[in-house]
């Protein structure tokens, strides 16, 4: 602090006000406790002093007038807008009283914890739910569709998470000489500058494309990078796995694959059975063989090779055959014919000759075959995917048909490649997937938590209760009844669940809900009471997803306001009597201790990097038994290789292989409904200045993009009569939302692209408007209960619809 009471304070901006997930660095800089700049830190080494116009905002974010600055504790029906002020130890006291209530009453696992995207929001929630008791945290979005699928459907295949590679490893970052420039970056459904990526830059793509990396861009939508790419895919909205299969198609049979990789790393080499489909196992070779060992085909001694997982080895000498077939004597005395998965996988690509590809995607044959010869012949390529591929019924399966290209292209945490992603010296301060942080929920809570019984992979890797199966248990009651649901920036209503009035109805059934958000939305107006919280100017926190490991340092007060850790932690040591930390700092070093690093020493560094050799520091770490547990070569996954053919999803039944399956609304799925709808819709149009729900109060961020958007071709608006700026309805069987029409060549003529996360702060926050939730809400065009067949992705993107002029009565915005 200096004479003038002038402070700068260097800190991480991660969630609650920008909202994004980057984690730049940041200087904000307090005048007698108020904000009067934020700026880019320059000697940070991911964002080099750039800053989006969210983060230059905050002086109004943080000072803004419509900002929750006490606790409220409802006074008339739920949704009536009714509020009294209470003090912070009413406010606990009561929440205490009420959810302890519901706990002895029902069970723990009767009350929710929901979340939004808010970074740093998900630990303090766990810390919460698991000291209650309760497994059941959950994320609005129908088939959980955001984030936690991809890390999922990764884990399952590789074992790990990744990232494409621009040298964020390293503080010299493109200077050090152990990093590679990637040849080509294939952005997948990806509006990288504007969508808020977790821990990827747009600008740092556009730093590669300076230095001489070239684009494949695969996107209905002429995105910027689509217009500057060496080859632009405009494929049909949800086919995504049949253009990776096309891949594939062309990289398997023109042999543009890594056949070295693939010998070594992949379980190419394991035999399937032809009677079964099933992996075969050293089980089936004898009695008192372990399952857990798959086996291959000695080409040297034309007899099987088991596979030891837990040596990770063949017997010595042992040559396994990759392709081709094989008869097995079984302990049973039978035998058996059997395959390479190589073999099946081969046949299960050439299922989609390029000419199929183009029936499906509407992408020419030639374009296709174009893109995976640059993409296979790029030495190194990375590939990167946005949402649309969570957001699709078919997610797992889409993302192991992606895992594969980089797998059997060599492109698996290599330089400038797919690089596996793990937690910065494996402090784990979010427990994403497959991650448990310092808190975990116990066996007991663990084996309540919503539809893990149902789906194989919420039980292995994912955190979370699924999504739609868990709104209609609010109504069931079955297996358990639900009776309570704390709201940490979770806006339901607003823009994360789809069906938004069926969460209403959700919402109105439960005995006691809390909402903690910075300011008043359609969700935080059916609470029964509300928590103001703190941004990230407001707190102390650690962020270590992925590198580097850096601290979010406490710059300033709002009077009122609390971090989500603090509430949490108070709340926390209220619910459980064997709470062990002390103070936010305790348990912050506890964080830390794989670091090696307490809090304040790591505020004194401001950032580290994990050093070469450290698990959590690319590369090849599958070479140098840095990934599993046991210290043995290769990767976390069952058999320790690459899954081509993924035995969890055999064991939980489903398609092993990655296939390509239509969406539930499109229309060849649906021809009954595209003949009333005939344009596909598209939602979730990303915005660069407001984040999913938030920001539309921000005055400055709101000038710049005023209105809910839908882009429309100038052919299909012309088509309908609709003029530029013209408010249109956008309908189809689930609803109808309000938009203002772009009239644009971004979009193709079949297909329209609709803002999501569209409420009014300006208007009454009382029922029926709630902010005008449901005026030019997309979500009211988008069902629950069209998860995938493993409970991940939904039809969030490919949905059908008709669009219209409104009248003028219609339009109270305009
Ligand atoms: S780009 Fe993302 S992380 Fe960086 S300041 Fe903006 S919102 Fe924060």
């Amino acid at each position: 602090m200096s004479e003038s009471g002038v402070k700068r304070v260097r800190t991480t901006s991660w969630s609650a006000g920008p909202g994004c997930h980057g984690g730049c660095g940041v200087v904000a800089t307090v005048k007698d406790g108020r904000l009067v700049k934020l700026e880019g830190d320059p000697e940070h080494p991911w964002n080099q002093g750039r800053l989006c116009s969210r983060a230059l905002a905050m002086t109004q974010y943080v000072h803004h007038p419509d900002r929750l600055r006490t606790p409220l504790k409802r006074a008339g029906e739920r949704g009536e807008g009714k509020w009294e002020a209470i003090s912070w130890e009413e406010a606990y006291d009561l929440i205490e009283a009420r959810m302890k209530a519901i706990r002895d009453e029902h069970g723990p696992e009767s009350f929710l914890f929901t979340i939004g995207t808010g970074r740093d929001i998900y630990p303090w929630i766990s810390l919460l739910a698991y000291t209650y008791g309760s497994p059941n945290i959950v994320f609005g979005l129908s088939g959980n569709s955001c984030y936690a699928t991809r890390i999922s459907a990764c884990k399952m295949v590789q074992g790990d998470y990744m990232v494409f590679d621009a040298a964020q490893w390293f503080p010299d970052r493109y200077d050090d000489p152990r990093w590679v420039q990637p040849e080509c970056i294939v952005i997948w459904g990806y509006n990288i500058p504007a969508s808020c990526p977790d821990n990827l830059f747009g600008h740092w793509i556009v730093d590669l494309m300076k230095r001489g990396t070239k684009i494949v861009t695969i996107d209905p939508r002429l995105s910027w990078f689509a217009s500057r790419s060496e080859h632009w895919l405009q494929l049909r909205p949800g086919t995504d796995a049949a253009i990776a299969m096309g891949f594939l198609h062309v990289i398997v049979n023109e042999g543009l694959y890594d056949c070295a990789f693939v010998e070594k790393w992949t379980n190419a080499a394991h035999l399937l059975r032809t009677d079964t489909g099933r992996l075969l196992r050293e089980s089936d070779l004898r009695a008192g063989g372990a399952t857990a060992n798959f086996v291959a085909w000695d080409a040297v001694r034309s007899a099987p090779a088991v596979w030891d997982a837990a040596s990770q080895a063949y017997p010595a000498g042992a040559q396994p055959l990759l392709e081709g077939t094989c008869e097995v004597a079984l302990a049973d005395g039978g035998r058996v014919a059997c395959e390479t998965v190589w073999t099946a996988f081969r046949r299960e690509v050439d299922r989609y000759p390029l000419d199929r590809v183009a029936e499906i995607t509407m992408v020419p044959a030639e374009q296709v075959r174009e893109a995976a010869r640059f993409y296979a012949k790029a030495k190194p390529a990375a590939i990167h995917w946005g949402v649309p591929i969570d957001m699709t019924p078919n997610m797992t399966p889409t993302a192991h048909a992606l895992a594969a290209l980089w797998c059997i292209t060599g492109n698996l945490d290599v330089p400038g490649g797919n690089v596996l992603a793990r937690f910065a010296f494996n402090a784990v301060a979010y427990a994403l997937p497959g991650t448990k942080s310092v808190f975990a929920p116990s066996a007991e809570a663990e084996a309540k938590r919503i539809a893990t019984d149902r789906y194989g992979i919420f039980k292995k890797f994912s955190l979370r209760a699924q999504t739609d199966v868990t709104l209609e248990q609010i109504f069931t009651g079955e297996p358990y009844p639900i009776k309570g649901m704390w709201m940490a920036a979770s806006n339901l209503i607003g823009g994360l669940g789809q069906d938004p009035k069926r969460w209403v109805e959700a919402l109105k059934k439960l005995d006691f809900v809390v909402a903690v958000d910075l300011f008043h939305t359609p969700s935080t107006q059916l609470a029964d009471v509300v928590l103001p919280a703190a941004s990230f100017l407001e707190k102390d926190g650690v962020r270590s997803w992925w590198v580097p490991l850096q601290t979010i340092n406490k710059a300033m007060t709002v009077e009122g306001c609390k971090p989500d850790i603090e509430i949490g932690f108070e709340l926390a040591r209220r619910f459980d009597p064997g709470f062990q930390w002390e103070s936010i700092h305790d348990l912050l070093d506890d964080i830390l201790k794989p670091s090696g690093m307490t809090f304040g020493e790591l505020q004194e560094k401001g950032w580290a990097f994990p050093p070469e050799g450290h698990p959590s520091a690319p590369y090849r770490r599958h070479e140098k038994g840095l990934l599993r547990p046991d210290g043995t070569p290769g990767f976390c996954t069952p058999s320790g290789r690459v899954e081509l053919y993924s035995t969890l999803r055999e064991e939980w039944g489903l398609e092993p292989f990655p296939i390509f399956e239509e969406p539930p609304l499109s229309p060849l799925s649906r021809p009954d409904l595209a003949a009333q709808y005939p344009l596909i819709l598209s939602t979730g149009r990303r915005s660069p200045v407001l984040y999913h729900t938030e920001h539309r109060q921000i005055p400055w961020l709101r000038a710049l993009d005023p209105d809910p958007i839908v882009e429309i071709h100038p052919a299909t608006a012309s088509e309908h009569g609709i003029g530029a700026g013209e408010w249109v309805w956008v309908e189809n069987s689930f609803g109808k939302a309000l938009f203002k029409a772009k009239v644009t060549l971004e979009v193709p003529t079949w297909m329209v692209m609709a803002a999501h996360g569209w409420w009014f702060p300006e208007e009454p926050g009382a029922e029926p408007s709630l902010h005008g939730a449901f005026r030019s809400n997309a979500n009211n065009l988008l069902p629950m209960g069209y998860q995938g067949k493993d409970g991940q992705g939904a039809p969030i993107k490919h949905g059908l619809c008709r669009v219209y002029k409104a009248t003028p009565e219609d339009v109270i915005h305009a």
